[in-house]
């Protein structure tokens, strides 16, 4: 098989483009992509989608260890070449915004794996998207912007730490796979990237519907500079008085800031504004 570098060279000599407004910075590197396989949960009689195959340098590599795969580009230009190269491969190739798949319209009932390197431009709405789809996904390995792997992955206490990062823990474990450099890609993007590894699981003694709870995090960092007792008074509407009393009732000082706070006390906090 030829190294990966030397199959998009060969596809670009014939005619193969680039568009940057489809975030398309296609792998070039061997390496990264065993890292994304290895990383990745593959078993053959477990559905796997690809988000994005590009020209299908991934793609020609998973094909091979699955009974079945699906990918889903855009690009239509993309799709004529991943047609042709991957001829005889279990593949379904779907013309279509990620964005509006349905993966119970792949694989039914059952729970797949989604692996993609992702359109920059779209990283947190699609990685939203899949996270709803929890009964059909046990997890996914992607490669985002390397900052925003860091605040999926981060803890209390941390700048990063925010919305994203209680979005998607929430709904899975988070494990960092690898940085990947620039020049791992053609052509190389401005900004470093990082594979990641979530796993779909209900996040322990979370028992909370998701909008109420939602309401409250927003709230509290609409305002990440200013205390909770502003912030919540702010984003929710209510009289600074009423928040602090209400914080004071559930424990939480509205002295501190959205960004101190676990998962665990959000919902806490949550509560009180029901
Ligand atoms: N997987 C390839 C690789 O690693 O070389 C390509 C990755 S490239 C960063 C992202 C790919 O997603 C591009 O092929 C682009 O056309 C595709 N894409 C962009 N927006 C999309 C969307 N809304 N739905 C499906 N694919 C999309």
């Amino acid at each position: 098989m030829e190294n990966a570098a030397e199959y998009t060279r060969r596809l670009v000599k014939h005619g193969a483009r680039a568009h940057k407004s489809l975030g398309q910075n296609f792998l070039i590197s061997d390496e990264v992509i065993e890292h994304i396989i290895s990383a990745s949960t593959l078993q053959p009689d477990v559905p796997l989608v690809e988000i994005g195959p590009g020209l299908g340098v991934l793609t020609r590599v998973l094909a091979p260890q699955v009974e079945k795969m699906w990918a889903v580009e855009l690009d239509d230009h993309k799709i004529s070449i991943l047609n042709k190269e991957l001829k005889g491969h279990p593949i379904e190739l779907i013309h279509q915004d990620a964005l509006k798949l349905d993966l119970k319209d792949l694989w039914g009932e059952k729970m797949g794996y989604l692996i993609g390197n992702l359109p920059y431009y779209i990283t947190s709405p699609l990685i939203m998207h899949f996270l709803e789809q929890e009964k059909q996904l046990r997890g996914m390995t992607i490669m985002v912007q390397k900052e925003v792997a860091d605040r999926i992955a981060a803890s209390p206490g941390s700048k990063t730490y925010g919305i994203l990062s209680i979005a998607v823990q929430i709904s899975a474990r988070v494990t960092k796979v690898m940085d990947v450099l620039p020049s791992a890609f053609w052509p190389a993007p401005k900004v470093t990237s990082a594979v990641i590894r979530l796993d779909l699981c209900s996040y322990p003694g979370f028992d909370m519907n998701r909008k109420d709870f939602f309401r409250v995090v927003k709230a509290a960092f609409s305002q990440r500079r200013k205390t909770l007792g502003n912030s919540l008074a702010g984003g929710l509407g209510i009289k600074k008085d009423d928040v602090i009393e209400r914080m004071q009732s559930v424990g939480i000082s509205a002295s501190r800031r959205a960004e101190s706070l676990s998962i665990e006390e959000f919902q806490v906090l949550s509560k009180a504004f029901l």
